[in-house]
């Protein structure tokens, strides 16, 4: 086995879907969010094992690995005039919010000769993506309509993204009025109301979401977290993804550099805490594969003293284990630890079964 290596458990990643559709009931559609994994086919394979039937990513690229996979395919990002050809092809729903773009997605969906549905997104106060003027929606919605093979599936909100807006019970309130709103005026059915992300999950488990039907969930699933307090969900695993990286060196060293200092190898100036000498692992992992803010050691008692791009310092002085060289650290990680470690090409990744 060749290291670093990124393990993702397959039980526990199963475990957290089952609590998460458990939280929002039969009424609400779980989309999984697979983005931080770049949907990989083989971990795509273990959501589609729970049931799950639509799956979502906000990358196209990464949607047209999954498109031999046997499911519904949302792409979450609004896409862009050169990649609409890709989007009507590899995705069966994509969210939007201009109607430029949209004529271009009718156009190629007509080329294909199939119908290609959209969900339209209203900017709930987080200004990323949406409708902010409902006079705009409302007269895009009457030009859409007229679009042979596009269909308007539902609306939809995202917040706690860019603003870091919370999603409140009053905004599940709201967007359910669009839909009443949209429905009576141009007598069409809007299917779903698609209610934000892992920051909505507060909501479901207090019984709040109202007409919300679907919510889009990454991140929840993957670190057993609610978005909106980041408050632990129960019952979920924290440690699906393990980073895991192999010793090259140990030695007792000073904590101190020794002789004139200048700036570190990416140009920031270091300080030093004089702890004496120490005993210090390097591990064969960097800067290059990692940003250090987004990990830490299983073993709490192995604490990171730095890296630079591809070694990265250890100091395990005060920790209980005996490490040799050649051992295995391993490390968790957060939601940009995660994305970037799956996006490194020098990272293996393999699925396990460890509950
Ligand atoms: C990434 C993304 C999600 C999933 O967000 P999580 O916080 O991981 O649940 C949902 N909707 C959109 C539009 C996204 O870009």
């Amino acid at each position: 086995m060749r290291y670093p290596i990124l393990s993702i458990d397959s039980k526990k990643l199963k475990n957290n879907i089952e609590v998460i559709k458990s939280i929002l009931g039969p009424k609400v559609n779980l989309v999984a969010v697979t983005k931080m994994f770049l949907s990989e086919p083989e971990i795509v394979k273990i959501y589609l094992e729970t049931g799950i039937n639509l799956i979502a990513d906000s990358r196209i690229d990464n949607l047209k690995k999954i498109s031999g996979l046997k499911c519904q395919k949302m792409l979450l990002r609004i896409p862009s005039f050169s990649e609409a050809q890709d989007v009507v092809k590899f995705s069966d729903i994509s969210l939007n919010s201009e109607y430029e773009t949209i004529k271009y997605l009718n156009r190629f969906a007509q080329e294909l000769n199939i119908l290609h549905r959209i969900i339209l997104m209203i900017d709930f106060g987080d200004l990323r993506e949406g409708y902010f003027n409902r006079e705009e929606l409302f007269s895009d919605i009457e030009k859409i309509i007229k679009l042979g093979n596009i269909k308007i599936e539902g609306i939809g909100l995202n917040l706690k993204c860019y603003g870091g807006v919370i999603p409140t019970s009053s905004m599940m309130k709201k967007i359910s009025i669009y839909r009443e709103k949209i429905e009576e005026r141009f007598d069409i059915e809007i299917k779903t109301i698609s209610g934000g992300n892992s920051s909505s999950i507060y909501l479901a488990q207090k019984g709040q979401l109202y007409s919300v039907n679907n919510l889009r969930i990454g991140e929840a699933i993957v670190l057993g977290r609610e978005l909106a307090y980041d408050k632990r969900i129960e019952g979920t695993y924290e440690d699906i993804v393990r980073l895991k990286a192999q010793i090259i060196e140990i030695k007792e060293k000073p904590s101190i550099p020794i002789g004139e200092t200048g700036l570190d190898s990416f140009g920031h100036k270091v300080e030093f805490v004089d702890r004496g000498i120490r005993k210090r692992a390097i591990v064969a992992l960097g800067k290059l594969d990692i940003p250090l803010d987004s990990i830490s050691t299983l073993d709490e008692d192995a604490i990171i003293l730095g890296a630079s791009s591809d070694h990265m310092i250890i100091d395990i002085s005060d920790s209980d284990i005996k490490y040799k060289l050649g051992d295995i650290i391993e490390f968790k990680l957060d939601y940009s630890g995660i994305l970037m470690a799956s996006s490194s090409d020098y990272i293996d990744k393999i699925i396990v079964n460890e509950v």
